[in-house]
């Protein structure tokens, strides 16, 4: 296919795709599939080989948020069963950080509900940092705590923080359809907060809450004009109990053609499979290696993902190999950038998009921390769309378990 070759050399030399391209991806057929994760495959290859980066979530605060994300179990009004705790003490994350590392993460996550920390709640997740860091050398720290205010960026990063997540989650033209607490631009002035403070930025999207093809290729713009270093890709888990309970909008084919566009547009940035990836791509997770650099070892945020076991013999089935701590995720142009650095001259333009981290619960990753369901709207302007996302996705409410072990119970973690 002329569209595929097109898009590799694209891919190999960080060239920007047009949103024809983007969305010639997205509209592919099932018979063509295999060629689109062949060629998006190559690209992924070019840039981080066979490697796959585990990253481990630690949830430090579960529930209670006043905010109104609608894919998320831990929303105002969300009547999912899920765990609600208050902030883990620095020991209590420490050991749960370590479960993970034991297993073959390299980065840890630490994410809180709520709509973005106090000072006070910045200088208690500077105490974890510091705890985990003493006792596991080299390890990456992400946080993840939602909007920040001026100068908590900088404060994350004298206490050792290596990056920040917070997601763009949808469109900006539709992001006011799934939260009226807070706005697409807050989402963006944080992303820009933490790059501006030296932090790795880490944005991503959530996909399967009703959006079209066009909210997507939006959504995906958006994220390389940020120039985050990872993306996590969620697949929505529609928590019942949510506005988006209902909305089981994706298949795996659908999955593998999103992850699929998102490495051609952003070639060498790390690619995260998060939330959903057990009840959206299934039996197909292996193919999706081809496509993505990194997912989450484990369980997420309040959901269970599969066992850490498994996830680690599929990576080496599929002829993949668990990155190391001593190897080094990004490109050696980025890398050395310190965050986003030296995306200009291809690929990853400007900063000044901006999008927003956090959506605590798309049941994945950061980002997204739970993979709601969409609004209304949203699944309407999908069915009257040209591009519209066919709604063929199975309810496998049977996949979906509310995480019950790990941090903030006294059962052990799954890693
Ligand atoms: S995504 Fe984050 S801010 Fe939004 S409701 Fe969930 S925990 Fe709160």
């Amino acid at each position: 296919m002329d569209l595929l070759n097109t898009l590799v050399d694209k891919g190999l030399r960080r060239e920007p795709l047009s949103r024809a391209e983007a969305l010639a991806v997205l509209g592919t057929s099932d018979d063509d599939l295999l060629d689109v994760v062949a060629a998006a495959g190559k690209v992924r290859r070019h840039w981080f080989g066979r490697r796959v980066k585990l990253n481990y979530l630690v949830n430090l605060k579960s529930g209670l948020c006043p905010e109104d994300c609608s894919y998320c179990s831990q929303r105002l009004g969300s009547t999912a069963g899920i765990l609600k705790y208050t902030w883990l003490k620095p020991d209590e994350a420490s050991k749960a950080a370590a479960a993970g590392l034991a297993g073959g993460a390299k980065r840890v996550c630490l994410v809180a509900s709520g709509r973005g920390p106090t000072d006070r709640d910045v200088d208690r997740v500077a105490g974890t940092i510091k705890a985990i860091k003493e006792e596991n050398e080299g390890v990456e720290v992400c946080a993840c705590l939602g909007l920040l205010s001026d100068g908590q960026a900088e404060r994350l990063r004298e206490a050792g923080a290596d990056a920040y997540n917070h997601n763009l989650n949808t469109s900006e033209s539709t992001y006011g359809e799934i939260t009226t607490t807070h706005t697409y631009a807050d989402r963006v002035d944080t992303v820009q907060k933490a790059h501006a403070a030296g932090l790795s930025a880490c944005s991503g999207l959530i996909a399967g809450m009703g959006e079209t093809d066009e909210d997507l290729v939006d959504v995906v713009f958006s994220l390389r004009e940020l120039d985050p270093d990872s993306v996590p890709v969620n697949f929505l888990i529609p928590f019942e109990g949510t506005p988006l309970a209902k909305e089981w909008n994706l298949t795996p084919q659908r999955c593998l053609r999103i992850l699929a566009m998102v490495r051609f547009v952003c070639p060498d940035v790390e690619v995260r499979i998060a939330g959903g990836r057990e009840v959206h791509l299934r039996t197909m997770q292996p193919l999706a290696l081809h496509l993505a650099n990194s997912i989450f070892l484990g369980d997420y945020l309040t959901s269970e993902g599969q066992a850490g076991k498994a996830d680690l013999e599929m990576i080496a089935d599929a002829g993949f190999e668990v990155e190391g701590a001593d190897q080094v995720t990004l490109p050696e142009h980025r890398a050395a950038g310190g965050g986003c650095g030296s995306h200009e001259s291809a690929g990853c333009g400007t900063h000044e998009g901006g999008g927003g981290c956090g959506s605590h619960d798309s049941g994945g990753g950061c980002g997204s921390h739970e993979g709601g369901g969409v609004c209304g709207s949203a699944a309407a302007a999908a069915t009257s769309s040209s591009t519209a996302t066919p709604q063929t996705g199975e309810a496998r409410t049977d996949l979906v378990a509310v995480r019950r072990r790990g941090a903030g119970t006294d059962l052990a973690p799954n890693a």
